[in-house]
């Protein structure tokens, strides 16, 4: 599970304490984090301090992983939707051979476009789903294809270029074809109506569960992630599974995959996590749920490297079902400083358990192998870039969970760049309700932003048990979402405790209010700024801020916790009692958590769809029109730093240079043409 940004933007950051102090040597204090903006994006960079003082053999482990994170690209593009990669393909060969007027508006949007699409892997919002149209005409379009030379468009076997232009124009301009991506709608079928490629056209979600419920036994105590690895198609009228695997479905891309992982093996720090990169080959080569469970089992219990990375079908937030995994990767090292935090966290993780507010039989009798540690984030691939996330934890299978425990960590040179970018934005002085919050956020808002996130990954996600029996993907397409809920209202229990000032990590008893007080203001106020008017709220994080806001606003009504209030005509968030909110947060935490154990759909369905989905049209308005004036983007991504090998003249890896100054357009052309070896259509 990963968690994106809680903050759209944040404060200006001064700091108080936590691992911010100390910068590492070769991080640079006049550094450029904005790169560019357009649309509704901005594009950061990040810095990994410290690479330069690992040894040469971790920066070839990290060489050799960032290249097999970069190559899984082609494959998610594919996923998401099944005309992407030969769109992105049109595209490009238009912006490397436009000889118009690159002045006419026509132009630029075009360019606007094909930064979208690079941004979104595919032609729908990576946040919203939504599909979002082009700017050009279709003209526009049809004119400039046809000049290109025919042997640079992505052409299929004997497909002319007058039949390219007709079949991508209306996937492209049509906004009721392939409207979106992830469809959440419980009135409509979810699976038939989505956009994604997991599941072949037609198909529809009554079929897709019988499929699988057919597969699943209620007794199996160890039950594979079904369905993670395949899109689901129809032969000759049967269901059948195409896997993803070498030899199977995105075997290029998974071959050179495992061509990097192979060179990763020989330079592992430990033979732990060179088993954990075999078994992942054998997964790769087989397509075997159980070799991969293997995997995963030996993945988190590999907790004394220092290199750590994702590569593989890990998340299931593109399947309304839940079940198939997009292709992501993530290359990491740990920052030992900041993490000093997190180990005192996991190191009480049974007293947290113990404290929590949920119920007793709904919770970890015994806490197992929580590790968490604070990670430089190296490289970012498929559904990680370029939006990234802030934490993740893994493995996402319940029952390894339980009996192996979890690792988590907290990306904290990517929460720092996005602290840096968002100073002296205006974004607290219009939304904030007065000074003394605007303080508070000041002086604690990245500590206890990161401290949540920790919290989050490291304890709420691992925590509670479902009940014996009780199927992990009975909530349905609302679990994503109660998931989410449950996790970060741990978090936002705990940061409030005082257990957290006793254990050091916190100076003030006071400092949880910055983190209150911006999640609320996001979940009431400000998050709606990324959806667009007379849209519903899609995606799973955002209706887990929601659901938790909304309700706790109802339920403390009578008392008057929190308010929307007035003044100057604009609405603000304030808070009024911040024990009782705590309190609030404890009933809802108790309640998701029953929810989860007992696989209760109908309350998930209720709680969602009263509280998560909809949006008050006037608050709406009001908040977008505050916003705009800021001149700020809501949602923003990152280019990844470029690794290069220096070689003697054996060919042998004598260093690995980093280097930052990599545009967007420049890093998205280059991993197009060196990274991407799967057909346009698969
Ligand atoms: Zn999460």
């Amino acid at each position: 599970m990963k968690q994106k940004l809680i903050m759209i933007a944040t404060v200006a950051l001064f700091f108080s304490c936590s691992s911010g102090e100390k910068k590492a040597m070769n991080e640079q204090d006049d550094f450029n984090y904005s790169v560019e903006k357009f649309a509704d994006l901005e594009i950061l960079r990040y810095q990994a301090p410290g690479f330069e003082e690992l040894t040469l053999k971790q920066k070839e482990l990290i060489y050799y992983l960032s290249q097999a994170a970069l190559e899984g690209r082609d494959i998610l593009f594919d996923q998401n939707c099944r005309y992407n990669l030969a769109i992105r393909r049109t595209l490009e060969a238009i912006f490397e051979n436009y000889s118009g007027d690159k002045t006419s508006s026509d132009y630029k949007e075009f360019e606007i476009y094909l930064k979208r699409v690079w941004f979104s892997n595919g032609i729908h919002h990576h946040y919203g789903e939504e599909k979002f149209l082009p700017g050009f005409s279709e003209t526009f379009f049809a004119e400039t294809v046809k000049v290109i030379d025919p042997s640079e468009l992505p052409l299929k076997e004997g497909e002319t270029v007058e039949h390219l232009i007709t079949e991508l124009t209306p996937v492209m301009f049509d906004p009721s074809l392939l409207a979106k991506k992830v469809v959440q709608d419980p009135h409509v079928d979810a699976i038939y109506t989505s956009a994604n490629n997991y599941y072949e056209e037609g198909i529809t979600q009554k079929e897709v569960e019988d499929f699988y419920n057919k597969m699943k036994d209620p007794k199996d105590t160890k039950p594979v992630s079904y369905g993670l690895n395949s899109r689901l198609v129809k032969e000759n009228g049967q269901l059948t599974e195409k896997v993803w695997k070498v030899g199977g479905l995105y075997s290029p891309a998974l071959e050179r995959i495992v061509g990097w992982l192979e060179k990763a093996a020989t330079v592992a720090e430990n033979d732990n996590q060179k088993r954990s990169i075999e078994l992942l080959i054998e997964y790769y080569k087989t397509g075997d749920l159980k070799k991969f469970d293997e995997y995963c089992i030996n993945w988190v219990q590999d907790i004394d490297s220092e290199i750590d990375f994702v590569n593989g079908f890990t998340e299931s937030y593109g399947d309304p079902l839940g079940m198939k995994a997009s292709w992501e990767s993530i290359v990491n090292f740990k920052n030992p400083e900041a993490t000093k935090r997190t180990i005192i966290i996991s190191d009480n993780a049974q007293w947290f358990e113990e404290h929590s507010s949920v119920a007793d039989q709904f919770r970890k009798k015994v806490v197992k192998g929580v590790s968490a540690k604070v990670i430089t984030n190296a490289i970012m691939g498929g559904d990680c870039y370029p939006a990234t996330p802030i934490g993740i934890n893994l493995p996402n299978a319940n029952w390894i969970r339980k009996e192996y425990g979890s690792k988590s960590v907290t990306i904290e040179n990517i929460t720092d760049a996005y602290d840096k970018a968002a100073r002296g934005n205006g974004f607290n002085e219009e939304f904030v309700w007065s000074d003394v919050e605007r303080q508070s956020l000041k002086d604690y808002a990245f500590i206890t932003g990161n401290l949540h996130t920790d919290l989050h990954e490291c304890l709420g996600h691992g925590s509670g048990q479902l009940l014996p029996g009780v199927d992990p993907d009975a909530l349905g397409i609302y679990g994503s979402t109660i998931e989410e809920t449950r996790a970060d209202l741990f978090g936002l229990y705990f940061i409030a405790d005082k257990k957290l000032v006793d254990l050091g990590l916190l100076n003030n008893p006071e400092a949880y209010k910055s983190e209150y007080y911006k999640f609320m203001m996001n979940g009431l106020m400000t998050q709606l700024v990324r959806i667009e008017p007379g849209k519903s709220i899609e995606e799973s994080h955002m209706r887990n801020r929601a659901l938790i806001a909304r309700w706790v606003l109802e339920k403390g009504q009578s008392e008057q916790v929190v308010e929307l209030a007035q003044k100057d005509g604009k609405t603000y968030v304030s808070i009024n009692d911040y024990n009782k909110l705590r309190e609030l947060f404890g009933d809802l935490l108790a309640e998701i958590q029953r929810v989860k154990s007992e696989g209760d759909f109908n309350t998930a369905k209720d709680l969602v769809e009263k509280y998560a989905v909809k949006v008050d049209p006037a608050l709406h308005t009001e908040i977008l029109g505050r916003y705009k004036k800021l001149n700020l983007s809501p949602y923003k991504g990152f280019v990844n730093p470029v690794y290069e090998p220096v070689k003697d003249a054996t060919g042998r890896i004598t260093d690995v240079k980093v280097s930052y100054n990599e545009g967007y357009a420049g890093q998205m052309m280059r991993y197009s043409k060196e990274y991407s070896s799967l057909p346009s259509y698969n």
